[in-house]
């Protein structure tokens, strides 16, 4: 898989402080595929995409990404490079409205969705451009977090769980979204704790336990996996 891994993580090793949270992840991500990062909480997911991110200065290990190595490079290029990162608190601004949300993250690479084409996508949105964003639903700012990475031009995207506290119907337009991005041609990395949810639209996924990869179960062989994923996640 080396050879076409857009993003390739090998023997990453993070640190908050004097905390060692990750020991040692290594995971691959080819263009165009949708991969997931499963574990349960404090196994280190949200950790690993901070420092991908650069968000988590201290690490040490490789990053490469198109081939070119994170690990050293100065945080704020990290984006420019065309990777976006929605967090899991989701980083909107409450008090602009939904245009302003899209319209404020700079262009860091041409390539990006305009705005129209991103109302197509995200239907919810369309026709709420002046509405602020404290006015909008879980969901709505959810998929406004989203919207606004696709502006930039950014073709890898990190989305910290996209679904926590959302209702299943929303979930299920989360799932939409991310799937008409598979086909679009983006690349997805993303932290879930919903394995059914993550089933329905990622290629691979990687297990972590205790700031480590434990395992990769390729979709397709998840329903024969149940019973060991079920023991990591502890479910
Ligand atoms: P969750 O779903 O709970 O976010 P996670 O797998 O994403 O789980 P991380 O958030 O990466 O886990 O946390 C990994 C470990 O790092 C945990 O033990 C957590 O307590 C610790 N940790 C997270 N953020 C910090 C921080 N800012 N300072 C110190 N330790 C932290």
């Amino acid at each position: 898989m080396t050879k076409t891994a857009m993003l390739e993580v090998s023997d990453l090793h993070a640190f908050y402080g004097e905390s060692h949270i990750l020991h040692g992840v290594s995971l691959e991500v080819r263009q165009g595929e949708v991969v997931t990062l499963l574990g349960r909480n404090g196994a280190g997911k949200t950790t690993t995409m901070r420092a991908i991110m650069g968000i988590v200065s201290k690490r040490s290990g490789s990053i490469r990404f198109q081939g070119k190595e994170l690990i050293g490079m100065a945080q704020h290029r990290i984006p420019r490079l065309g990777i976006g990162y929605v967090p899991e608190e989701r980083g909107i601004f409450s008090s602009l409205n939904v245009d302003e949300n899209l319209t404020l993250p700079p262009v860091v690479k041409e390539g990006g969705m305009t705005v129209e084409q991103i109302y197509e996508l995200f239907p919810n949105l369309k026709g709420r451009g002046t509405t602020q964003g404290t006015r909008l639903s879980g969901g709505e700012q959810q998929m406004l977090a989203i919207a606004r990475i696709l502006r930039t031009g950014a073709n890898l995207i990190l989305l910290d769980e996209p679904t926590e506290g959302l209702a299943p119907v929303i979930i299920e337009q989360i799932g939409v979204a991310v799937r008409a991005l598979k086909a679009r041609g983006f690349t997805i990395v993303l932290v879930e704790q919903n394995f059914r949810f993550a089933s329905t639209i990622a290629d691979r996924h990687y297990v972590m336990e205790e700031g480590h990869v434990v395992d990769m179960i390729p979709n397709d062989q998840l329903d024969r996996n149940m019973d060991k994923l079920h023991a990591y996640l502890g479910v």
